[in-house]
């Protein structure tokens, strides 16, 4: 298996996080791709280091708008009287004000509350480039998996980002970027599978009214857990992407067995979709030794979970999300991709 991941990626190392009303120090940092890249140095599967993604690979998910307000936030942001160290949204578009004709403003104050869904994805000025490094890797495993499978350390994650939209630590949909890639190499039907245990709603957003995609994620019930708002089993997407959007949420402190089963629910809605290649939205936070622990799935859980997902046969780009435990996550990486066989 051929893995891939770009010192770039490093230089995010987002310092805001707003939890429960108090500030608190963001985990999404640098270390979690450290403790990834040294797994996959004891695996044996050194990673090589492509380019950033150009802007045209980009522009197949991400509006030019968006793009260039990721690419210029933070030195506008430097140039505010008073200004703290990062971009941190503190106001959003109402449902009204958009009913009502409202727009995007000039200004980067309104702008970040345009562009960001959440105050969980702050911008900095390394953030643009290290986004863009991670989401070459995920168009470097989508290349590889042409007749086999590839992993992308991307860091930071990409399945909350929309086409337009930052949240969730995620700035640039990498599993999306991954999909289009493998549509261009030629893959007429791909599916993306979704193991991170927040709801994969940037993914969904991006590919809710496509037909040749089909979108599946498996995660902690949203009227509990993150995002909140979507993931649940009524959402089966729109227009000729009817049917073709399958939500798997479950109830907090589900475990292996109810976890596992719904990724063979999953897999079965793959192998009926008749997809010609898959991407996974690879995420640890559903490890019973996460911080919050949501759906307590365990290392032989993660083992399993390789095993049956590679059983479906297909070309496929494995790209990393979420799991923010530095000292777990690497263990967990090796046993998933142990169980795949990739090692
Ligand atoms: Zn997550």
């Amino acid at each position: 298996m051929r893995t891939f991941f770009h010192p770039d990626q490093m230089r995010h190392a987002p310092r805001f996080f707003l939890m429960r009303g108090a500030v608190r120090p963001n985990y999404e940092v640098p270390e979690r791709a450290g403790a990834l890249l040294a797994a996959l140095h004891r695996l044996g599967l050194p990673p090589a280091e492509p380019p950033p993604a150009p802007r045209a690979a980009l522009e197949t998910v991400h509006a030019p708008d968006y793009l260039d307000f990721l690419a210029g936030a933070a030195a506008a942001w430097d140039a505010l009287p008073e200004h703290g160290p990062e971009v941190v949204a503190n106001v959003h578009p109402t449902p009204e004000m958009l009913a009502q004709g409202g727009r995007a403003p000039q200004g980067v104050v309104g702008r970040a509350g345009w562009h960001m869904a959440d105050a969980a994805c702050p911008v900095g000025p390394g953030t643009f480039a290290a986004a863009r490094a991670a989401a070459g890797c995920a168009l470097a495993a989508a290349e590889a998996a042409a007749g086999r499978s590839a992993y992308a350390l991307c860091r930071p994650p990409g399945h909350h980002a929309y086409a337009a939209r930052a949240g969730g630590h995620c700035y640039l949909n990498n599993a999306a970027l991954a999909v289009e890639a493998l549509r261009r190499a030629g893959a007429a039907r791909v599916a993306t599978l979704d193991l991170d245990s927040h709801h994969g709603n940037g993914t969904q957003g991006i590919f809710w009214e496509r037909g040749d995609v089909l979108t599946v994620s498996v995660h902690a019930d949203p009227d509990h857990y993150y995002p909140w708002f979507v993931g649940h089993a009524e959402e089966r997407g729109a227009g000729a992407g009817a049917g073709c959007n399958l939500n798997l949420p479950l109830p907090l402190g589900t475990g292996d067995a109810g976890w596992l089963a719904a990724i063979a629910q999953g897999l079965a809605a793959i192998r009926a979709f008749r997809a010609e290649a898959l991407v996974v939205s690879l995420g640890f936070d559903a490890s019973e030794h996460e911080p919050l622990a949501a759906l307590r799935v365990t290392a032989d859980g993660f083992a399993r979970a390789g095993a049956a997902i590679r059983a479906l046969g297909l070309p496929a780009a494995i790209v990393q999300e979420g799991g923010y435990n530095v000292g777990r996550i690497g263990a967990l990486l090796e046993r998933f991709l142990t169980g795949w066989g990739g090692a």
